[in-house]
């Protein structure tokens, strides 16, 4: 029988009316077997996602403060969908259960996971679908690293089980049963896992945009939305920032070539965007396929005559982060200067021992550093078949009166990388938007 999984996320699923929604949409296709959830996000602007909620109690918690009022709303707004779907289900048990996990420290990961956790049995239940707890077939390694092909065995045999069931997305089980949770946003890298152990024909992400769109909509008004986008342009752009999914989530569809299609819950009608493996489309009016974002890079420029000829000195730069486990993000060079672009939250109270350790072990002429940097990623699979897109970013920032600190291509040529400084980042990724989106 073949399956479509669906995935819900958190604005998707934040009380009772958008419940129905859900389950509107769910039990319009028989396909629909598998459902992945979020937990409840926010209902209005100001108001919180439970994930953040359920955090923060465990971090009050932890400092030895009374969690009552806080434990209180979460338990209400749990509640009032149950009350609001008219489901005779009671999640009290769960519930106290939850609080002493609080006070026990069952771990901030447990207390974070228990978001999904709950939306996960009341959707069942409103939906007449079994519940299948995450822990029980999504594993971690020791390394905290996911377990894939462990995972996709265990739950492709528990899914001939089960004809249709809903999950909890964003965490699974450390090899001692522990509950970890992915990065935030991990619900739908959970989809993806489910999508590929039911070898379905479809992943269907539902949120509250209508589809992948080429800028974010919070910096640019109402941009076009992306028909169609390769598995590579997508992990490029929402590593780069476009958050409606979660770079990792390609991975296990990936590998079974499994399209993903986002949709929008308000909107279910509209056609949202496929994520394929390969399209021979184009874009050929606009070239790019997206653009992304993010703030909060320092980059740290270094300096030395001959470094072209110094065989090892890129190394032994390297080697300074290596030490502290520190990952870098790009790393542009001219003859005798290199520059290592890094996230600045990575560099928090590390940054004067990486400048010292470069002084020592590659003792070059200068070392400087630029803090609040933006990076801008102009990504399309156009890119290669043409000529002039460079020039045309290029223009766009001139114009805009923005000085570029940085410049990066991947070495697939689908992706352009621009570093600004932060001030300028909605002005450039506006200019470059318009530039190359001519309705
Ligand atoms: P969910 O809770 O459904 O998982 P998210 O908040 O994780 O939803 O992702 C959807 C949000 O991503 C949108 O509301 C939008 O504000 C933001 N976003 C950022 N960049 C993009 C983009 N390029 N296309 C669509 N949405 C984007
Ligand atoms: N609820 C989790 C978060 O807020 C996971 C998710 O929504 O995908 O990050
Ligand atoms: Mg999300």
């Amino acid at each position: 029988m073949s399956a479509t999984v669906t995935k819900f996320g958190g604005t998707s699923l934040a009380d009772a009316e958008k419940f129905k929604q859900v389950a509107e949409i769910v039990r319009a296709d028989e396909d629909r077997r598998y459902v992945v959830v979020s937990a409840p996000g926010k209902r209005f602007k100001g108001d919180f996602k439970i994930t953040d909620m359920f955090y923060l109690c465990y971090e009050k918690a932890a400092a030895g403060e009374n969690i009552d009022v806080l434990f209180n709303e979460i338990t209400e707004r749990y509640n009032e969908i149950i009350a609001g779907l008219g489901l005779d289900l009671s999640v009290d048990r769960e519930l106290e259960r939850i609080r002493n996990g609080m006070y026990n420290m069952t771990g901030r990961d447990y207390a974070a996971s228990r978001g999904e956790y709950l939306n996960g049995i009341i959707l069942a239940s409103y939906l007449g679908y079994d519940f299948i707890d995450a822990r029980e077939v999504i594993f971690f390694n020791n390394d905290g690293t996911f377990n894939a092909e462990y995972t996709n065995d265990v739950l492709s045999a528990r899914l001939r089980r089960h004809e249709r069931a809903v999950f909890p997305g964003f965490y699974g089980a450390m090899p001692n049963g522990t509950i970890k949770t992915f990065s935030r946003g991990g619900s739908d890298i959970t989809g993806s896992i489910v999508a590929r152990a039911a070898n379905a024909k479809l992943y269907e992400n539902w949120t509250d945009v209508s589809g992948f769109l080429m800028a974010d909509p919070r910096v640019v008004e109402d941009p076009k939305v992306i028909n169609t986008i390769t598995y590579r342009e997508l992990r490029e752009l929402s590593y780069m920032g476009a958050t409606v999914l979660h770079e990792d989530s390609i991975f296990p569809v990936q590998i079974a070539g499994i399209p993903i299609n986002i949709k929008n819950t308000d909107r279910p009608e509209d056609r949202g965007t496929m994520i394929v493996a390969e399209t021979p489309e184009y874009d050929t009016k606009n070239i790019i396929t997206g653009i992304a974002g993010k703030k909060g890079f320092t980059a740290i420029n270094i300096s030395k005559d001959l470094m072209n000829v110094e065989i090892g000195f890129g190394r032994k730069v390297l080697s300074v982060l290596e030490k502290k486990n520190i990952s870098f993000e790009h790393l542009p060079s001219g003859i005798d200067t290199m520059s290592v672009i890094i996230k600045s939250s990575d560099l928090s109270g590390r940054l004067d021992y990486v400048l010292n350790g470069i002084q020592q072990e590659a003792c070059p002429d200068t070392v400087s550093i630029d803090e609040g940097i933006a990076l801008i990623a102009v990504v399309g699979r156009a890119m290669v078949k043409s000529k002039g897109t460079a020039a045309k970013i290029f223009k766009a920032i001139a114009e805009a009166d923005i000085n570029v600190k940085m410049i990066d291509q991947g070495s697939d040529e689908i992706n352009i990388i621009i570093g600004i400084e932060e001030k300028d980042y909605e002005k450039a990724v506006r200019a470059i938007y318009a530039e190359f989106v001519k309705d």
